[in-house]
């Protein structure tokens, strides 16, 4: 049993079971035994890789894509360049040396991450070395100022509550003790506000699954946005409103059970990109794309040709399969999906559609 687990199953014996939520934030990033907050996961040896670990190439695209909304927005002179959970801090790094070829672009920009993990706060200054950042807490301490903006694989961290339709209302479901070990259960049925539009598209038995800091960080990047200007780009596994369980453990590469190795494995829901694109507020909201349409729409296959002209051996064919793992629909180029916040009017951002 982990160290996490026994704090977690005292706690439920003095004082009940926990919500879905109060499990995932101690899971990742509970302050001495949360799985964020000991460790740097990423990688072949961790337990993931995500989009920038893959390639040089995401990092440079995206980069390129919020150097051109600043050129299409007038330049302006100062502004927040904003990651949120920004990992290593490769996809930080990848963007500033693409947008370097943006005359003034970099000059302009404040760079602002917003990272809960010491361990990995001490990484993105290694990797960002010999450039000036902020570190924040959370999104609503980003400056009242323009908005540039990248988080991706952050919203799939977001503690979710996962709430199971019962004939008169919802059953909230939880995570309890049952014969010395965390076993789930759920709640009595109460009706649920937040859930009454599910109404009418579910039906007893289903699970549906909500986010509330997802909302709360939307409303705060798109209220910075629509006042100052600016673009926020959110790329994330994911779809369009959510529907059943999606809380999934990764430990080493390989799927585990939820509630095996509390803190010690990651654990991610699925992004409802319904539910971020109806939390936004006085912006612009485009059309959802997977991840591989915007990809090649910003020119993967242009950028993949160029750097391909002076790889060989081993390292052409690790690019050729990167190219495919970022792009194809059996890898994540379907699974996951992009939308982009820009202010009311003004121009779509490249790789989207409006
Ligand atoms: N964007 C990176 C890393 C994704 S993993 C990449 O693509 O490689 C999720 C990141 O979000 C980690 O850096 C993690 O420490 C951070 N994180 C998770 N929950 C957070 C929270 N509530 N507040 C701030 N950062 C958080």
């Amino acid at each position: 049993m982990t160290a996490l687990a026994q704090v977690l199953m005292r706690r439920i014996k003095a004082t009940g079971p926990i919500t879905i939520a109060e499990y995932m934030a101690d899971c990742l990033l509970h302050p001495k035994h949360g799985y964020y907050s000991t460790r740097d996961p990423f990688g072949r040896a961790g337990d993931f890789v995500t989009a920038p670990e893959v390639s040089q190439m995401f990092g440079e695209l995206i980069g390129l894509c919020l150097a051109q909304v600043w050129l299409d927005q007038g330049r302006v002179a100062s502004f927040t360049l904003a990651e949120l959970g920004p990992g290593r801090g490769t996809l930080m790094a990848d963007m500033l040396r693409a947008a370097k070829s943006v005359l003034g672009f970099v000059d302009a920009a404040q760079v602002h991450l917003v990272e809960a993990s010491p361990i990995l706060r001490d990484k993105q200054r290694e990797t960002l070395a010999g450039r000036q950042i902020k570190w924040q807490d959370s999104a609503d301490q980003l400056p009242d100022a323009p908005l540039f903006l990248i988080a991706n694989e952050f919203f799939d961290a977001l503690p979710i509550r996962q709430f199971v339709r019962d004939a008169p209302g919802w059953r909230e479901r939880q995570v309890g003790v049952k014969d010395a070990a965390l076993a789930f259960g759920l709640s009595d049925a109460a009706a649920v506000g937040a859930l009454e539009h599910r109404s009418r598209d579910t039906s007893p038995g289903d699970m549906v699954e909500v986010c509330a800091p997802a909302t709360a960080i939307m409303q705060t990047i798109s209220q910075r946005i629509a006042s100052h200007g600016g673009a926020a780009l959110i790329i994330d596994y994911g779809d369009w409103r959510s529907r059943g369980d999606t809380l999934q453990a990764l430990q080493d590469h390989a799927y585990d059970d939820v509630l095996a190795h509390p803190g010690e494995a990651d654990l991610t829901a699925h992004v409802d990109f319904e539910a971020l694109t109806n939390a936004a507020s006085g912006v612009a909201v485009t059309t959802m794309t997977p991840q591989g349409v915007f990809l090649v729409r910003l020119g993967i296959g242009e950028r993949a040709h160029a750097l391909a002209k002076n790889l060989k051996g081993k390292a052409l064919s690790s690019h050729l399969a990167a190219h495919h793992r970022l792009t194809d629909a059996g890898e994540m180029g379907t699974l996951f999906k992009s939308i982009a916040l820009h202010p009311l009017g003004s121009a779509v951002p490249p790789g989207f559609a409006p």
